[in-house]
């Protein structure tokens, strides 16, 4: 029988003081030592839905279980490899601790025999990366108390490996689970992309994740600027929604935050001049040229929010540096260490965080942290957000780039490769 009685929301209850794993995960993960996850690519994650049928989503299931713990594996590795100090921080060993218990949950597994069983294994499986949501954040909240421990080089690896990681195993998992209740709604055979949207579209995205921002903008500030999409707007691409979303709430999110405050620094706070607009632009070379031979969709988000200055410029994609909760007035960072000095430790979350708040996860299980007077959401404050965004952005080959016109505002471009036809990217 599955062990699903385990599986919570509240990770906590995996944490044992001492953070040792019991001998049946040490026997199970020496089982998995030598078993290095497969490559794996687009197109073997596409193709079980590529016709979707009772048998496919049985090699589906038989694919999680087999490639979810072995990816698992490397995780624990990784955190048990961490030095000794940064170990015993109940925030890392409590992350340790829900990947063994995970690990050990999929490794026990019974292989999936029937539709039926495969449902009760989907449902759990759900559970399990819903277990998971607040791990990035968790981990944050460590590398905060104890990260000095580690070179700032080691921290940024680990960071950027582990998040790779976690991109894959929810790719895998949310692929099955999208497959699962698809067949469970159509009773005859189709095709289904899963967890890549074919005709995504940037228009529709840059919307939804505006209203959100705002929502989140006016709850701090009390304003928000108004955005202004032009380009492509009728076009759509294949990509992965949740990874747009939240690269371009990451984005909306730093913009918002630096027009307001640029604006209040310039005109005060009780200007009624209007506020300029954050302007997204779309380019997609399939609509100008109109053939199929470019396979990348660009979006620039530009705004007037003062820009980042040339001393900053160099930490904005390091893990942990922000400049949120300094005074307005105040000048730019302050010398010190790169990761010391610039140290979310030691500011305040925008949104109604305390001092040093981690955050919470949003719907995708991501950073966006969650304010504690507002409700609705952190404004900044983690510095995880332009880190993160280009990670995902570079996860099936795109780009992230940021421009500033220090005094005037910003620029981000950003690259995304269409999924349609990218069939041998590596996942
Ligand atoms: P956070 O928003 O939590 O501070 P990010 O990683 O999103 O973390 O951004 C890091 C820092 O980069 C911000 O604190 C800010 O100083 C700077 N930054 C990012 N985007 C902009 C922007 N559009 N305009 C001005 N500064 C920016
Ligand atoms: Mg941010």
């Amino acid at each position: 029988m599955p062990k699903c009685q385990t599986l919570t929301n509240d990770s906590t209850i995996f944490w044992d003081a001492l953070g040792t794993a019991s001998p049946e995960v040490v026997a199970l993960l020496a089982n998995y030592l030598y078993r290095s996850p497969r490559p794996l690519t687009l197109s073997k994650l596409l193709s079980f839905g590529r016709p979707l049928s009772p048998d496919s989503i049985m090699s589906s299931a038989s694919y999680a279980l087999s490639e979810i713990p072995r990816r698992l594996t490397r995780r624990i590795r990784a955190l048990e490899s961490l030095p000794f100090i940064v170990g015993t921080n109940p925030y890392v060993t409590r992350t340790l601790e829900a990947h063994r218990k995970s690990f050990e949950w999929l490794a026990t597994y019974p292989a999936v025999g029937s539709l039926e069983e495969n449902a009760e294994f989907a449902t759990q499986l759900e559970f399990l990366v819903q277990s998971h949501a607040n791990d990035i954040p968790t981990l944050a909240k460590g590398f905060q108390e104890c990260g000095r421990y580690m070179s700032p080089g080691a921290v940024s690896d680990f960071l950027d490996s582990t998040i790779r990681n976690r991109i894959a195993v929810r790719l895998i998992a949310e692929q099955h689970i999208a497959l699962t209740w698809a067949l469970g709604r159509s009773l005859h055979y189709s095709i289904h992309d899963g967890v890549v949207n074919m005709t995504c579209s940037p228009v529709e995205m840059i919307k939804a994740c505006s209203l959100f921002v705002g929502e989140m903008c006016e709850a701090t500030f009390g304003v928000h600027p108004n955005v202004v999409i032009d380009g492509h707007l009728d076009t759509t691409f294949a990509y992965v929604p949740v990874h747009l979303q939240y690269i371009l709430t990451e984005l909306l999110k730093n913009a918002f935050r630096a027009t307001v405050e640029s604006h209040w620094k310039a005109f005060g706070m009780s200007s009624l001049r209007e506020m300029p607009s954050v302007i997204a632009t779309i380019s997609s070379p399939q609509s100008t040229a109109g053939s199929k031979n470019s396979s990348y969709l660009s979006i620039r988000v530009r705004d007037e929010g003062g820009g980042v200055s040339l001393k900053n410029m160099s930490h904005i994609f390091s893990y942990a540096f922000t400049t949120a909760g300094r005074n307005l007035h105040q000048e730019d960072e302050t010398d010190g260490g790169p990761y010391a000095a610039q140290h979310v430790g030691g500011s305040a979350a925008i949104g109604g965080g305390t001092k040093g708040e981690a955050g919470e996860a949003d719907l995708f299980g991501e950073i966006t942290g969650k304010g504690i007077e507002t409700g609705v959401g952190t404004l900044a404050g983690l510095g995880y957000g332009l880190p993160m965004s280009r990670l995902y952005a570079r996860y099936f080959g795109g780009s992230l780039d940021l421009f500033s016109l220090d005094g005037w505002g910003t620029d981000v471009i950003l690259k995304l490769r269409c999924l349609e036809g990218a069939d041998e990217v590596e996942i």
